[in-house]
This record gives structure tokens, sequence and C-alpha cells, in this order.
């Protein structure tokens, strides 16, 4: 586990847009409207109780994510978001605090984002359709973003994009990074893909799919069980093969190195080659579950995020209900972390794993041990390049 912890607080499931690659089932976007300024208040007093007691934890993030979080009115966070940094920094410990927005209401956000540290938005080629298009198509909300995009970036503000390693995001990779650059981003934040929902039902056959869903409690709960499953996804339309994001990180390393701009960042290759430097743990794709509180609008508590979209999500209990130091030290939570730990003995031997730590337990089940040439899930190849090229 990393010494940083993760806070993700949900004040709405609601959403104006409804797109492809969303963890959040229909279910749980309609279980309830909003948070109150009460609850939202409670949680953070308990969040920066957990940060002060907690000695490993030197640094966290606070994340605010929805559903989309500007649907709540400005006032929610002109009021509350200088509570919240007034409780973080009574524990005299660094945060770095975030809005995850989806950038169609610009106008209200640009009232309260200087309350925070980083703005961050995502965006994968086929982000709001299957247009392969951006400019001149005719998908208005997507034309909506690039418009706010590029005011936002105009006015002279930061954005962070964030973007999944979808098929069609790495199949244009370079057109999209290119125009993101050309319209002012400097930040760019790089996710795996982590297989659940309906993407784990577009990826598996009906057969495996049924299995994983009858299974998926004791893979995830139980750490003797996990190591008992491998699925092998039926085509890449949405999800390319390991190898292929391997190549992807590879290439935007080498577009990062062209571009000699000391203004870009792109997570995690930047702190990629810092660790293997320095030999240093990160969190950035090690799972963090370990270190982590997701809080949905309803008060459910897990350490992954993924969980906090399902309706039958793995909750450690309920913040506005339950003593939130006993959901932190329930023994579902210690389950649930321990079983995502757990990682296969290749793992264990692998020179990577003092900072990949086995990388993330849903696409470990499509990682083919049984292959020693297969790529494996955390990219290994991919850190081997980053070694032979950039350790000192
Ligand atoms: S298992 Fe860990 S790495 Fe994977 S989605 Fe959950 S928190 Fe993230
Ligand atoms: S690089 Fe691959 S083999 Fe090595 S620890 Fe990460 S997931 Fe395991």
């Amino acid at each position: 586990m990393s010494n940083s912890k993760l806070y993700h607080i949900y004040p709405t499931m609601k959403c104006n847009l409804s797109c492809q690659h969303c963890f959040l089932h229909q279910e749980v976007r309609d279980q309830k409207e909003r948070m109150t300024q009460e609850e939202f208040r409670s949680l953070v007093d308990n969040m920066a109780n957990d940060f002060a007691l907690d000695p490993s934890a030197k640094f966290a993030e606070v994340t605010i994510i929805g559903g989309e979080p500007t649907l709540m009115p400005p006032s929610f966070y002109t009021k509350n978001i200088p509570y919240l940094r007034k409780k973080f920094d009574e524990t005299n410990k660094p945060i770095s605090l975030t809005i995850v927005t989806n950038f169609t209401t610009t106008n209200a956000l640009k009232r309260y984002a200087h309350l925070f540290d980083i703005v961050s938005t995502s965006y994968e080629w086929d982000r709001f359709d299957s247009q392969k298009l951006i400019l001149g198509s005719n998908s208005s909300k997507k034309e909506n973003w690039w418009k706010n995009l590029k005011e936002w970036t105009g006015e002279g503000r930061k954005v962070a994009i964030s973007l999944a390693t979808t098929t069609e995001t790495i199949e244009n990779w370079e057109e999209m990074f290119e125009l993101l650059y050309s319209n002012g981003v400097r930040f760019f934040q790089v996710n795996l893909m982590h297989p659940d929902g309906e993407l784990m039902k577009g990826i598996l056959s009906d057969e495996d799919y049924e299995d994983f869903c009858s299974k998926r409690l004791s893979i995830l709960t139980d750490p003797m069980e996990k190591m008992n499953h491998h699925y092998k996804a039926k085509d890449n339309t949405l999800w390319p093969s390991f190898e292929k994001e391997a190549e992807f990180l590879i290439a935007l390393t080498l577009w990062l190195d062209k571009k000699d701009d000391k203004d870009l960042v792109i997570y995690p290759i930047n702190s990629h080659k810092e660790c293997l430097n320095g030999g240093t743990g990160n969190s950035d794709i090690a799972c963090p579950a370990s270190g982590a509180l997701c809080v949905t609008t309803t008060g459910e508590v897990s350490g992954c995020t993924i969980e906090s979209g399902k309706p039958n999500m793995i909750s450690y209990g309920n913040a506005f209900k339950d003593d939130f130091q006993e959901i932190v030290n329930s023994e579902l939570r210690m389950k649930h972390t321990m079983s995502l730990d757990l990682k296969p003995v290749e793992c264990l031997g692998c020179e990577y794993y003092f900072f990949c730590k086995g990388g993330c337990s849903f696409r470990e089940l499509f990682w083919d041990r049984s292959n020693p040439n297969a790529e494996c899930h955390g990219l290994k190849s991919y850190f081997e390049f980053i070694k032979n090229n950039y350790q000192n």
C-alpha cells in the first residue's frame, strides 16, 4: 500500500449524459437525487479524522465525482468546499482536491473551479458516440464538449484529461492527443481499462459472463478463490488486448519525449520513469483499494471505485448510519482488500512488483499465466521499455 489515502465522494449519481463506458448502473443513478449538506459535512469530518488517525498516510487525494457533480447547485460547493479544506488542513498533512466533471456545464463550474486543485474531465475517442469524426460531426454533445474545452483553455484555465484505453482510443490515439495538445491541454491521465459491469458483459461470452456474475462476490472477497478463475475476451471490439495497451503506452512515451515540453505531464508515464529510477512504489498502477474509501450518494462505502456503481456493491457499511471507524475496521473491508492484494506467484517473483503490486484484480482475471510469453495485465513489456531507455 502506498502512503496516499484516496477519498472519493459522490454528491450525486445523477448525470445529464449516458456514456458507453460509464461504470454506474442506471438503478444506482436513480437511487437518490443528491447528498444533503449535513451528510456531506459529516462525511468530510469522518474522512479528515480517518486521515489524521492513520500515521502511515502522508498525503490524501480527495475527489468529488459522480454522476455529474456540476448538477449540484453551485452554492453546495461554495459553502462546503471551504469547510472540507479547513477540516483537512487541521490534519497538518497535504491533500490534492479534484473535481471530475463531464464538462457539459462549465458556466456553473467557473464559479467554483478555483476551490479545487484539479478540474478533470474524461475524453475517449468514442466518448460521446461511435462516430470517428470529432470536428464536423453531428454530435451536439461532442461539439459542446469541444466548445467548452476551447473556451476553458482559451481563458488560461487548466484542465486534466482522463482517458481510458478503449479500442477506439488506442486506434486513434495520436490524432486525439495532438488535437487535445493543440487546444491547450497539458495534463493527461491514462487509465487502463478495468472490466466489470456492462463492459465485462460486452467482453465475455454469455456463458463466461454468467459464470463471472455467479462467482463475482467470492472472487473479490475470498483471497484463494480468484486464483481459480481465468477468462478470455470474446473479441477486442471494446477492450484492446494487454499487448495493444503496452504498445500504446510505449508509443505515447515516445510522443511525450518528442514534444519536449516541460509543462506536459502524462500520468502514469512521468511517474513510472521516476519510480523506476528511484526504486520506489507509487499508486498509479497498483490497486489502491486498501487505502481508499469511496462513498456513494446513499452513503455506502467501498475501497474500489467500480463497486460504487453496482446495485449489489460490496459495501463495508453506510457512512450516514454506521460508525465510520467501525466501517474502516470492518471484517468485509479486510477480506475485500486482502483478496484484491493477494497476487499470483508470477507477480511475487517479478522485478516490477515493487511498484506494480500485481495491478488490478479485474484485469488479472484475463491474464493467461499458463503462457509465459503472454503480456500481463500490469503491462510488463512497457515497464521493460521504460527501464531499458530511461534508467540512469
Ligand atoms: S480492483 Fe483495485 S485497481 Fe481494480 S478497479 Fe478496483 S480499486 Fe481499481
Ligand atoms: S508487471 Fe505483470 S507480472 Fe509483474 S507484478 Fe505487474 S502484473 Fe505482475
